[in-house]
């Protein structure tokens, strides 16, 4: 979760928007419009436990900004919702989807609740109060849900079945991120890890990196570190250390992820999972902490489990050449500017982890057209969108003179200034 306490996300993020909109000379109407989300929902969804006692949780859906198209942006259940988080969420949706130049706009939404605190029956009837309050201000072509942390295909079938009997009518683009049998969109769960994978290689191609063996370091072994570090060991990178929430392990001669999966499952820990090739050799590799796999000595650093993990403290010692940001926000503004000084570049989260909402895209594409692509369809369109976003990000950095994240953010003020002045 984004930090709350010291560094609100919210006001972090309104002054990004200022110091690009300086930069950019963005018109004084459209800075106000941005600077506040177009429609704040707070909702009351009160639940009976199974225990009998009822409770009053809070739930929330900002929808930000539709310039560019509906809103989109993920629903999540955790403890520490809060308004501000979502709102800062839903504005750095307004940017991905710029950036990534698919037609949607940005929002965001959740429930402040514990989720592993429920019994599934009551999770269940918790997500049919929340679609019920939600289902006014949501639509295919209003408002296109889809999951986020601590929510999946599961939790969004039961937001479309609540949708549909209150509207009356089958919409599964309603609702991205579905079970591919009930409309979700082939390669959807390898979509953000991939589209990672074609941002790097695109961007070692432009800093002359390419051509030697480069070695890697993935924080976070779920969906999104897993299938990045499958892709880069698949296209000839040297992945020397993944890690979860409990370790990490380093191996020199460069591990197999698909093996490293397998044999965690097997033994329900990361620890002695040195799979070298096709075997697992135990003297091959060593136990890291997740502090140690941030300061390795490896070309390329992934962080990709939490928000904040590079701050003013680790910042200086951080040794890779590039930071590729696959989890949202994972540095500080401090570390930001430190890893600047340091020349290390930054590919930012907005630009790195946005395979998954151009994948969403697909899936609601797919499902008003009543389409249904292949796989190798998916990742193609992929690849040709995160390697023209990656252009276009980089040709922007040449033009303002400035880091990649500034970049980025100028891209995608600039393609929604465009769309707002056809308006
Ligand atoms: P996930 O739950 O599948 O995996 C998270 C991984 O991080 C797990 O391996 C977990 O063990 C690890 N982890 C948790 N706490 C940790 C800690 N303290 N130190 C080190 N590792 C820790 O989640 P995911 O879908 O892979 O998402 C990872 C991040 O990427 C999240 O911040 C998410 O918001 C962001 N993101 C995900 C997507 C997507 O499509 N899944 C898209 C954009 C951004």
């Amino acid at each position: 979760m984004i930090d709350n306490t010291g560094d609100n996300p919210w006001k972090r993020s309104q002054e990004q928007l200022k110091k690009i909109a300086k930069k950019t000379k963005l018109p004084e109407l459209l800075l106000a419009r941005l600077l506040e989300p177009d429609r704040t929902v707070l909702l009351s969804l009160p639940l009976e436990l199974d225990s009998g006692e009822v409770r009053i949780f809070k739930g929330y859906r900002i929808q930000h900004n539709n310039i560019l198209g509906p809103y989109k942006g993920g629903l999540r259940y955790h403890a520490n919702v809060s308004m501000d988080e979502v709102r800062a969420l839903s504005f750095w949706m307004t940017i991905k989807c710029a950036v990534v130049n698919v037609p949607f706009g940005g929002g965001k939404g959740g429930i402040t609740v514990d989720p592993k605190a429920l019994s599934e029956k009551e999770l269940k009837a918790l997500t049919y109060v929340f679609a019920n309050r939600l289902a006014p201000v949501i639509g295919p072509e209003i408002d296109v849900p889809a999951p986020d942390v601590n929510t999946n295909g599961t939790i969004m079938g039961w937001l479309l079945e609540e949708y549909e009997k209150v509207t009356g009518k089958k919409s599964p683009a309603v609702i991205t991120g579905k079970p591919v049998d009930q409309g979700g969109s082939e390669g959807r769960t390898e979509a953000t890890g991939f589209g990672g994978g074609y941002v790097l290689e695109n961007a070692i191609r432009k800093l002359g990196r390419e051509g030697k063996q480069l070695t890697v370091a993935v924080q976070g072994f779920g969906n999104v570190g897993y299938f990045l570090a499958k892709y880069l060991f698949d296209h000839g990178f040297k992945v020397v250390a993944v890690s979860d929430s409990k370790e990490g392990i380093f191996v020199e001669e460069g591990l197999n992820p698909e093996l490293t999966l397998e044999c965690k499952r097997e033994r329900g820990m990361l620890s002695g999972c040195y799979c070298i090739g096709s075997v697992c050799d135990l003297k091959g590799g060593k136990r890291i902490t997740n502090e140690e796999l941030l300061e390795l000595d490896v070309d390329i650093l992934v962080p990709a489990a939490l928000e904040n993990v590079i701050n003013d403290i680790n910042a200086n010692k951080i040794r890779a050449k590039v930071v590729l940001e696959m989890a949202n926000g994972t540095l500080t503004r401090e570390a930001d500017e430190i890893l600047a000084k340091n020349k290390i570049t930054v590919i930012p989260d907005i630009l790195a982890n946005s395979g998954g909402v151009c994948t969403s895209y697909f899936e609601w594409y797919q499902n008003m057209k009543v389409e249904h692509w292949t796989k190798e369809e998916v990742f193609d369109k992929l690849r040709k969108q995160m390697n023209q976003a990656t252009e276009e990000v980089f040709d922007a950095q040449v033009e303002y003179k400035t880091g990649l994240r500034d970049a980025a953010y100028i891209v995608a003020l600039k393609r929604i200034q465009k769309k707002w002045e056809e308006k």
